[in-house]
């Protein structure tokens, strides 16, 4: 019996930001740590993904490469036999998938889908890539039949997306796909009751995310640590003069907290309890600012120690694997529609 699949992807549209650092690839390093032997973990760099919002073109190979080191400075272990990494456009049945898949997919699924809405929304033009990449989404996910997908709360949507039309397509054609399963098992899984969402500095309404334009308000895993602690001690926080971790009244302050927390691995309530009674915000942000700058230092000297020539040897062999098992699901598709015998 081949293993069940553990499978993220982190677009390459940009530097990884400290949300993606703390709500994806931590989670998916402690995985690694809890669960390789006994589950196949697939962690790739979705770069087709990359292009459904503008990108610089000429810098996307280089970062898709840095983003790869990236999940090795952050602890991966590269060694481990059931992990695999790989670039999703150097497995062409991910294309071939999303097209197929396009038909049995509706438009009003696709429009009802937050991320499309936020993303889209004030843009002059909106590609019909961006419109689409539920659905490459869908196929990075149903390829490998995986069963468990971490990702942040901005992706849960797409997650119950490939559900249903992987659900749909088994009904009419029988035992095609293996559907993820249902949002809330996956957090069981993971043993998270809410996925963690980083705010904007900035705008704390706001999920902090690559593709915001000024960048303001996130911290990039390259920023200089003086720099990103200047962007925390700037944090748009509030009036209110108390500490509260309640994201409804208090969103700027409620993400310090968390940001504290995660970094220095505590519970929530323990750095709650810490701030207690306190008026000012200036001790919290001078905190998280140090304990953003600590963690920058330390993961920036091990990024520059990672061994390129063992992550390219680790890529290209995870690439020529996932090649065979993509494309058997994609040839089973393929005679279930009718394109094959
Ligand atoms: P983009 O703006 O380009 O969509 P992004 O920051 O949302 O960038 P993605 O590549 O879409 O990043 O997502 C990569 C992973 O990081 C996903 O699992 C996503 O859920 C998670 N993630 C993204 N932003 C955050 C955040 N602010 N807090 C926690 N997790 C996040
Ligand atoms: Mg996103």
């Amino acid at each position: 019996m081949s293993k069940q699949v553990i499978l993220t992807g982190l677009r390459a549209n940009n530097d990884l930001h400290l949300g993606n650092y703390l709500g994806a690839l931590l989670p998916m390093v402690d995985l690694q740590k809890k669960y390789a032997g006994e589950y196949q973990i697939n962690l790739f760099v979705p770069d087709l993904h990359s292009f459904t919002t503008p990108i610089d073109h000429s810098k996307l190979y280089e970062q898709t490469m840095h983003n790869l080191k990236l999940f090795v400075a952050a602890g991966l272990d590269i060694e481990n036999s059931d992990t695999y990494i790989y670039r999703q456009s150097y497995i062409p049945a991910h294309s071939e998938l999303t097209v197929i898949l396009n038909s049995f997919t509706y438009m009003g699924e696709l429009s009802r889908m937050t991320q499309f809405k936020e993303k889209g929304e004030g843009k002059q033009n909106v590609s019909a890539g961006l419109f689409d990449y539920p659905v490459l989404m869908a196929a990075d996910i149903l390829l490998y039949g995986a069963m468990y997908v971490p990702v942040g709360a901005d992706q849960t949507q797409h997650v119950e997306l490939t559900r249903n039309i992987a659900i749909r397509m088994n009904n009419k054609f029988g035992e095609l796909f293996t559907p993820p399963v249902e949002i809330k098992k996956q957090l069981e899984f993971m043993s998270q009751n809410e996925r963690l969402r980083i705010r904007d500095l900035v705008q704390p309404t706001k999920k902090m995310s690559k593709s915001d334009e000024s960048g303001m308000g996130v911290i990039f895993l390259s920023d200089s640590p003086e720099i990103a602690a200047k962007k925390i001690m700037g944090a748009t926080t509030d009036s209110m003069g108390k500490v509260q971790y309640d994201y409804e009244t208090q969103p700027g302050v409620s993400n310090l907290l968390d940001m504290l927390a995660t970094l220095s691995n505590e519970p929530i309530g323990n750095v709650v309890k810490r701030y207690e009674g306190q008026v000012q915000y200036g001790p919290l942000k001078k905190d998280v600012a140090e304990a953003v700058k600590t963690f920058l230092t330390d993961f920036q000297g091990k990024l520059a120690n990672v061994n390129t020539d063992k992550l390219m040897h680790k890529l290209e062999s995870s690439e020529a694997e996932m090649n065979v098992m993509a494309n058997s699901t994609l040839t089973k598709v393929q005679k279930a529609v009718g394109l094959r015998q």
